[in-house]
């Protein structure tokens, strides 16, 4: 499989060219060149199959002579060896936990994923590549984990200091060897612009081949596909399901559409958003606004600009119409996000985190709206112990710690405090 440039200027290239630069030269997403198109059979005996044999059926086409199938498949074992499981919240509705990954995140899966595939392509050590990321709290320890000890990588997690739950700031900061942590005294988007300037600096362009981790790389984009195959596997109903998917950069909702176009039932898709509304205004007015980025309790999807946008469109051939016939998307606020989690702790002994809550939110006013009567999913991408604050004021109870992350409050935080400027921060990079 190759890849091309959405800026239409780079050349095409591997698999393993994609995962390693990241970015086309052009500053273009790489978007696979031929869709895979999945048999009738496969789907029809989805049920028959084990999470890792989906894995490697549905990656291998990306993947193509990039990695050899033997490796590929260990690589898969690894990236899913946790559980997937479709959660019945009421009737009709059902949550596809996605948290029960060694960080309780969604993003394990994209960075367990990716993690491997560059150890492999670093097997001869002749390359070292530092990745960079700015978090707003989840990526940042789903990347860390991922990548502890991955030969050749260093990573570099750029995070504002005290806007990050203690659990989150734990799983980035505890571990050390070959994963850095600068705590940046100002907000996320001083730390994106951080790194969005490091990637384009000349002087560390030429000491370093810099990379990012987030949904921009292929590597991170593509594996998230199979949770919507795990979703439908376990979907009990003869009509195919309405997703609905909280989003930010709209990397996960764009995987489970590109799954959708090649084959796999999917009856609707919606794109569960914060007051980031982009994209809902997008298909309301067909104009296309990158916005300011405004703070929300769900602040994994505070993304005014999602680089995925333009990805989601190409799978439609940037036809706005055959897009709509398959995506609705609604805006929450915050305060019907904390309704939310309220009202469903209450009725239905079920915990959203404020992320799950914006889908669940979003799914009940789609099925409301649209006398759907086969029901839906919405998928929980984050266990409620990483946003305390918002759930335990909302249900009025203390949530438990999971026993799988207790060892982290009996480790050190380990990070450098930096001001909010690139020049201090480039500083660091060039005597490091
Ligand atoms: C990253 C993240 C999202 C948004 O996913 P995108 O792929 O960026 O749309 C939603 N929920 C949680 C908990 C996240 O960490």
């Amino acid at each position: 499989m190759n890849y091309y440039s959405l800026n239409n200027i780079s050349p095409n290239v591997s698999f393993e060219e994609a995962t390693i630069k990241g970015q086309a030269p052009d500053k273009g997403l790489y978007f696979p060149l031929t869709l895979p198109s999945l048999s009738d059979d496969f789907i029809a005996n989805i049920k028959t199959k084990s999470k890792e044999e989906i894995g490697f059926e549905v990656m291998q086409p990306f993947v193509g002579e990039s990695i050899p199938d033997t490796i590929l498949k260990n690589i898969i074992n690894e990236t899913v060896n946790f559980d997937f499981p479709l959660v019945k919240v009421h009737k009709g509705v059902f949550a596809l936990e996605l948290f029960h990954g060694p960080t309780l995140a969604f993003k394990d899966v994209g960075a367990r994923f990716m993690s491997r595939c560059l150890a492999y392509f670093n097997r001869n050590k002749n390359h070292h590549t530092t990745i960079l990321v700015a978090t707003s709290g989840d990526t940042g320890g789903a990347v860390a984990n991922g990548f502890l000890d991955v030969e050749g990588v260093d990573v570099i997690i750029l995070y504002p200091t005290k806007k990050v739950s203690t659990v989150q700031e734990l799983q980035l900061t505890t571990l050390g060897k070959n994963i850095h942590a600068i705590e940046v005294d100002g907000n996320f988007d001083d730390c994106q612009l951080i790194v969005k300037q490091a990637f384009t600096d000349a002087d560390l362009n030429t000491k370093f081949s810099l990379t990012s981790a987030n949904s921009i790389n292929v590597a991170r984009w593509l594996p998230q596909q199979l949770y919507y195959f795990y979703a439908y596997q376990q979907w009990q109903h003869d009509e195919p399901p309405v997703i609905s998917v909280p989003s930010g950069n709209f990397g996960n909702i764009c995987a489970g559409m590109l799954a959708h176009v090649s084959g796999l039932p999917v009856k609707h898709f919606i794109a569960a958003c914060n007051i980031n509304d982009a994209v809902p205004e997008f298909l309301h007015t067909g104009e296309f606004q990158p916005k300011k980025t405004i703070s929300t309790v769900s602040n994994a999807m505070d993304v005014g600009n999602p680089s995925n946008f333009i990805r989601m469109l190409e799978l439609f051939h940037q036809q706005i119409n055959e897009l709509k016939n398959i995506l609705s998307s609604y805006s929450v606020t915050d305060a019907a996000t904390k309704a939310t989690i309220n009202e469903v702790f209450n009725q239905y002994n079920y915990i959203l985190d404020p992320h799950g809550a914006v889908g669940y939110y979003a799914l009940i006013e789609y099925l409301n709206n649209n006398n759907s009567s086969s029901g839906g999913i919405f998928l929980e991408t984050a266990h409620p112990v990483k946003f305390p604050e918002t759930v335990e004021i909302s249900t009025g109870t203390k949530i438990e710690i999971p026993e799988s992350i207790q060892y982290l409050f009996n480790q050190k935080k380990k990070s450098m405090l930096m001001n909010a400027s690139f020049d201090d921060f480039k500083k660091w990079m060039i005597n490091k």
